[in-house]
């Protein structure tokens, strides 16, 4: 298990710090020693927090070469890709907290009813305490930091599991995030499913967890053990209902769909398409063809699988239907090409599991309705796509599927807007974050309320109850 080593422990806040040794720092330790400096509040100013998002925005910037080459070795991804879906979509999150923590900070008063006048009441978001952030490999980076914003952004500590699967990545973010970050509240813990079980046999204020469903389930029993809030931002199979046929449709969902080699957990699952099949078909081929040539697997913009295993398993969902475009696959390098299939096994793990791969089912379907029952039969996926410029599909779409996001014409950009949630619902996960709302969803939104005793104006409503202090208490409240 490769965590912390005792050197690396940082400065002790008071006198009870952990007694520095060679010995690897046990994750209670370090917890402990979080704890304690979150205890010293050093996290809730605000000063400190837009400290701390600056010093991570100098990270990025000055670090970004160590990011784009550890991204190309754990995924094969490209340095326009690396920088723009993972090193600038944390920039921007960062930007965006830092213009808005003031106004976010910002106690929100509110009325009080007639009752209890005159008093003050407000909401006050406060710091939560420690944030566990365990992630996943398909964006390694930006799926460990963008929480990291927002539990920075609410005055919180925090750890940071990232994917064992992306070695380079994790590497890279233990070997840099104490360099800029405050270790004194801020730690990274690498390794697997070892490194989770001890961390989640801990207490912690609040476990951020991104991954799949089966996982979710063990975060969720060990939360349970400690009461500890989770959210967690999971997976599914995102549909795209196909009606019109524009030039900009195959494209677009094309451009979704094989992005990191369709490791995205909101990349359009499946297609269901309610027109002219052979012809969507053939724009999704020449869109394919335009974005990567002739030869995908050969192109410096497209990506590899991230394991031998996954190759396997998506390899295998191959043989669930027709190849109609791509198929081609790689052992060696790990790659597949962005495939199409026709006439797939609607009872086959291709069109029951997540696909998370290059690989795009085309259904066909009689109607809008049929569509609609189709994704209804299914677990509520991370994003429901609708390609039609029709206001009346739209607007039924929008009524009639559950979703954790719905996007007409243009899969997958919702989660590039800061101030839109971003999160799921159902099996595909609880709880939003993304701008004021992983703010708010890491931090407690703190009622407070405060009156005078110098003037008893709570005589009316104390018992004994008379007639009289009966009808004035049901007036007031
Ligand atoms: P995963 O659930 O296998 O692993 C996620 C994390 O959990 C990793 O850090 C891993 O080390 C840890 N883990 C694995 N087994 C564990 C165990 N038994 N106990 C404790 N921790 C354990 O997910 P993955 O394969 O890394 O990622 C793919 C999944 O993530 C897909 O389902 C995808 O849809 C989902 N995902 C969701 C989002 C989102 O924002 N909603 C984003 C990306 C990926």
């Amino acid at each position: 298990m490769g965590i912390f080593t005792s050197h690396q422990l940082p400065e002790p806040v008071g006198d009870t710090a952990p007694p520095m040794d060679e010995h690897p720092a046990r994750i209670a330790d370090i917890l402990a020693h979080l704890r304690q400096s979150v205890n010293a509040r050093i996290t809730h100013p605000r000063r400190f927090r837009m400290q701390q998002l600056k010093a991570l925005e100098k990270m990025l910037i000055e670090r970004e070469a160590d990011f784009v080459q550890a991204l190309a070795d754990d995924l094969g991804k490209s340095a326009t890709e690396a920088r723009f879906s993972e090193i600038d979509f944390v920039r921007a999150e960062i930007d965006y907290a830092q213009r808005h923590l003031a106004e976010w900070m910002d106690p929100v008063s509110v009325k009080v009813p007639v009752a209890l006048q005159p008093a003050l009441a407000r909401i006050e978001p406060r710091p939560v305490g420690v944030v566990l952030i365990i992630g996943p490999w398909n964006y390694p980076m930006q799926l460990v930091l963008a929480p990291l914003v927002a539990a920075i952004a609410a005055g919180n500590a925090a750890v940071l599991k990232p994917s064992e699967l992306a070695p380079a990545t994790s590497g890279v973010l233990a070997r840099l995030l104490p360099q800029y970050l405050d270790a004194r509240v801020y730690a990274v813990c690498e390794g697997g499913v070892d490194t989770s079980t001890e961390l989640l046999a801990n207490r912690w204020d609040h476990i951020f967890f991104t991954g799949g469903a089966k996982v979710a389930k063990v975060i969720a029993r060990a939360a349970a053990e400690h009461l500890t809030p989770t959210t967690l931002e999971l997976g599914g199979k995102c549909p795209t209902v196909v009606d019109n046929h524009l030039p900009a449709t195959a494209k677009r969902i094309a451009y979704a769909k094989f992005m990191n080699s369709g490791q995205t957990c909101v990349a359009p699952d499946y297609i269901l398409s309610l027109g002219d099949t052979d012809a969507l078909v053939d724009r999704l081929e020449k869109a394919i063809t335009g974005f990567y040539g002739r030869e995908p697997m050969a192109h410096p913009d497209y990506g590899r699988i991230v394991s031998q295993q996954h190759f396997d398993r998506l390899s295998a969902l191959m043989g669930h239907g027709d190849v109609v475009v791509g198929g081609e696959t790689d052992t060696a390098t790990l790659r597949i090409a962005p495939t199409v299939m026709r006439n797939v096994d609607l009872d086959s793990p291709l069109m029951t599991e997540e696909i998370f791969g290059p690989i795009l089912p085309v259904v066909e379907v009689k109607g809008f309705d049929e569509a609609l029952d189709f994704i209804a039969q299914r677990p509520a996926p991370l994003a429901a796509y609708l390609m039609s410029e029709n206001p009346r599909l739209q607007a039924i779409f929008s009524d009639r599927v559950q979703a954790g996001a719905i996007v007409h014409n243009a899969p997958m950009t919702h989660l590039i807007v800061p101030s839109l949630p971003f999160g799921g619902v159902g099996d595909s996960g609880m709880g939003a974050y993304h701008g004021r709302f992983g703010f708010e969803r890491l931090s407690q939104m703190r009622p407070e309320l405060s009156k005078t005793t110098v003037i008893d104006t709570m005589n009316a409503i104390y018992p004994p109850y008379s007639w009289a202090k009966r009808k004035i208490i049901n007036k007031l409240m």
